[in-house]
């Protein structure tokens, strides 16, 4: 008999476990990979940005869904907490642009071994291959959980940690909210957050990264977000990077509503309608009436987008400048300012890097993360209806809740 069965080893999982252990807890986490915290170890393109600096009030700002809930689990173990947490595990981290934290090492195989040895330490058993299948109830309360072949395992508590869908080759394919649902629980229906996005452009723009761009999204023509930041055309017709990522939560909702969903750059936000039109004529003047409209171009966008931003504006890059009217420069401008083409689609789970939806927070405690419906079971990390922004509030989200579930899982 364990007094908590931890079932899944991601950083809410490996967190709950720890921490119920280090309280004296008998603690098993089972883990149905080959190792915990695969999807970890892949964050950050490898580098695992573990929280973000910023004050209590902005962190919560960049929860998208579920930021009054989280508030609780934020205050007993804040991005403070886990700066020090994760250094005192001998993991020295770094500050960078917008208060991201890292491994100095710039390895995020540092913060997963570090967090496995830690739980180890503290006393935690961990299991890998050994996915659990469904969960034993013993009228309103948590028995135990069954494994897939059969093996049954008793236990006064049961924390589920199973994260998102997002990533399904890392482990995480939604076993955990199958179990919250067969044990009462409504699930808030699954979508890719965070994820690229397809959109209407011309061909020839693969690999194409834009930087200090400004990004409004229009849905059904209103303003729905501004961003400004990088951007990225990682296949054809497909656009990715912070400032993208950041919006397309929105998209997604939208898109999936049936509505009309567009893109709007300004490559030149630091210029404004006049002080672009002067550039131009400047330009112009120096280049000469009989240059083609390819070398002002130049001057302006990468070799990537010059053919196609003047193709939007209906101009050929061999035009002479001393031929372009008045209305048709006020065009380029127009197109440079606010260059619009529709987003179609948004990529599927296997490309988001969270999952929106998941266990329906009005069932579940936010001061000790246990069900309403299921005494001794409680719930961390993405599994949960919470999502957040890029910038280390999701695996900050994971580490908070897992801190108070398993917390409170042991003081029950
Ligand atoms: C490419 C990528 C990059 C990212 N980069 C960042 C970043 O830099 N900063 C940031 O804050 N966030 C980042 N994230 C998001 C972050 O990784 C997740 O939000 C976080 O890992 C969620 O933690 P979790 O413990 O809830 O779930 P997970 O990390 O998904 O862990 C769940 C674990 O449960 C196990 N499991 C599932 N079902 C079972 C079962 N039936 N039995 C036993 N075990 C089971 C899985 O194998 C898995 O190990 C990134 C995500 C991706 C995909």
């Amino acid at each position: 008999m364990y007094d908590l069965v931890v079932v899944g080893g991601g950083p809410a999982g490996l967190m709950a476990a720890g921490t119920a252990a280090r309280e004296g807890g008998r603690v098993l986490l089972l883990e149905k990979m080959e190792k915990p915290a695969r999807k970890l170890r892949i964050t950050g393109k490898g580098r695992c940005n573990v929280t973000n600096d910023r004050p209590a009030g902005e962190f919560l700002a960049k929860v998208r869904q579920g930021a009054s809930f989280f508030e609780s689990a934020f205050r007993a173990f804040d991005n403070r907490a886990t700066i020090r947490f994760i250094e005192s595990l001998g993991v020295p981290l770094v500050c960078e642009r917008g208060g991201r934290y890292f491994p100095a090492s710039g390895r995020a195989w540092d913060v997963a071994d570090a967090l496995v040895s830690w739980a180890v330490r503290c006393g935690v058993e961990i299991r890998c291959h050994a996915a659990v299948a469904s969960l034993r109830l013993d009228g309103d309360c948590v028995a135990g959980v069954k494994l897939v072949g059969g093996e049954m395992v008793a236990a006064r508590a049961v924390l589920l940690a199973t994260g998102g869908v997002s990533y399904p080759a890392t482990g995480s394919t939604g076993d955990g909210h199958q179990m919250a649902f067969d044990a009462g629980h409504r699930i808030e229906p699954l979508r890719p957050a965070l994820v690229p996005l397809e959109v209407e452009v011309p061909a020839g723009l693969k690999g194409l990264a834009l930087r200090n761009v400004a990004l409004t999204l229009r849905v059904d023509g209103e303003v729905a977000e501004e961003r400004f930041g990088e951007m990225e055309f990682t296949a054809e017709g497909v656009v990715g990077g912070a400032i993208v990522l950041q919006v397309s939560r929105t998209a997604v909702d939208a898109l999936a509503d049936g509505r009309r969903v567009q893109a709007v750059v300004d490559l030149k936000p630091a210029l404004d309608e006049a002080k672009l039109r002067n550039r131009i004529l400047r330009e112009t003047a120096e280049l000469g009436a009989g240059a083609p409209l390819r070398v002002l171009m130049q001057k302006l966008l990468p070799e990537q987008l010059r053919k196609a931003i003047a193709s939007v504006a209906g101009l050929a890059l061999s035009r002479p400048l001393g031929g372009l009217t008045a209305a048709e420069v006020s065009r380029l401008i127009a197109v440079l300012k606010g260059w619009s083409f529709p987003v179609r689609d948004y990529r599927p789970f296997t490309e988001a890097i969270v999952t929106a939806g998941g266990v329906d927070l009005s069932e579940v405690d936010p001061q000790t993360l246990e069900s309403s419906k299921v005494r001794g079971l409680y719930f961390a990390g993405e599994l949960l209806d919470i999502d957040a922004d890029t910038g280390g509030y999701n695996i900050q989200i994971a580490l908070s809740t897992g801190y108070l579930a398993g917390m409170s899982a042991v003081k029950r």
